[in-house]
């Protein structure tokens, strides 16, 4: 029997019911008036009253997509950033407004009441919420934890890199009889071959990985890769996907061309960068967590003081409170980029160094 049957038997019992939906891309010409399948329509279905989101002055400086993508907002362009994503993972891809409607639909389009999940204690909010949306029982990991990982569970839905831990789990660890769902978004376009995430970096695929557009890739939006009855159902069941409006076409655009940068030079000076990072932290005797581009430093009730301090000397680096983590693990998050110099770099580490000494 496939991994995905009962993903399978859902998309059949959708398409048995008549309400299997599927996406047509619309050209937009004019103002009202588009190419669909190759013939000239006038468009009577979108959500664009004022006829703003193809009005010249709209269109310079982007253009809006008007409505849903199954209803006229589905654009050519948009399905050519799923096929290149599609590409990349070589299992379909679909899109969404962003990380957050991601894995809203991904976590309530699958699981149910009655199913279970296990998801890491530090898993972000939009997963935590698609969790109660799914109204499946969760059985929360200690972070970076397996072992607790119930028999019977449906899915197990970890992060490929933590945004406030900067840690990478034992991926493997977290395979099974049950679906694994990936979250890269901090991970997308840096980790891994070409890119694909830290689950790739592990030679794992998993069964679904959320990826989004707003981060490394610099644009905006998101998507799932899985297996195809997942994208069948995603278009057909996915409240996040169907009731909300497509991206505009320059957004989906942004994404192209942000993926087509997104290149092996850029992550080897990233991984480059976070080496004379991490090297200086350790010279200097602080701790950092993690192992990537993502350096958070654990300072506790010293983190704000030191953030601030930090500013002052022109270096801002978010210091992260309770109850975004734990009282008493208050940090400062510093994030790294390819375009750091590695003399930004050493002078971000001597005004720390400053710093930890003043206030010492
Ligand atoms: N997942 C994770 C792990 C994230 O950190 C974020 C954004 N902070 C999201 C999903 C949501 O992505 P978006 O900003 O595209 O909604």
């Amino acid at each position: 029997m496939s991994r995905y049957a009962s993903i399978e038997a859902e998309v059949a019992a959708v398409e048995a019911r008549g309400l299997r939906r599927t996406l047509r891309p619309l050209q937009m010409t004019g103002a009202v008036t588009g190419r669909l399948d190759g013939a000239d329509v006038t468009v009577f279905c979108s959500n664009d009253y004022l006829g703003l989101a193809n009005h010249p002055d709209v269109l310079k400086a982007g253009g809006g997509a008007g409505s849903s993508r199954l209803i006229s907002g589905n654009r050519p362009v948009h399905e050519a950033l799923e096929e290149q994503l599609s590409r990349l993972y070589g299992r379909p891809a679909t899109l969404f407004s962003s990380g957050y409607h991601a894995n809203l639909a991904l976590m309530s389009t699958l699981l149910t009441a009655g199913d279970v999940v296990a998801s890491d204690a530090l898993n972000h909010a939009s997963i935590i919420d698609g969790l109660r949306l799914s109204k499946a029982e969760r059985v929360i990991l200690p972070h970076g934890d397996p072992s607790a990982l119930p028999s019977g569970a449906k899915m197990a839905v970890v992060e490929g890199l933590y945004s406030m831990d900067g840690d990478v789990l034992p991926l493997e660890a977290y395979v099974g009889e049950h679906w694994l769902a990936v979250d890269e978004a901090h991970a997308f376009g840096v980790l891994g071959p070409e890119g694909r995430g830290a689950a790739a970096d592990h030679g794992l695929e998993p069964d679904f990985v959320v990826g989004t557009l707003g981060k490394a890739i610099g644009a905006y939006g998101a998507f799932i890769v899985g297996p195809q009855s997942l994208r069948d159902l995603l278009v057909s069941r996915g409240r996040s996907f169907i009731f909300t409006t497509g991206l505009p076409e320059c957004v989906a655009r942004q994404a192209l061309a942000g993926l087509a940068l997104a290149n092996a030079e850029r992550r080897e000076r990233l991984a480059d960068r976070v080496r004379r990072l991490r090297t200086g932290l350790a010279e200097l005797g602080v701790e950092a967590l993690g192992e990537h581009h993502v350096v958070p430093i654990v300072l506790g009730s010293r983190t704000m003081a030191v953030a601030e301090k930090l500013l002052a000397r022109g270096f801002w680096a978010a210091g992260i409170r309770a109850p975004t983590v734990p009282s008493g693990h208050e940090r400062i998050r510093i994030t790294c980029s390819s375009e750091h110099t590695p003399l930004q770099i050493d002078q971000l580490l001597s005004a720390l160094e400053q710093t930890l000494k003043e206030l010492a």
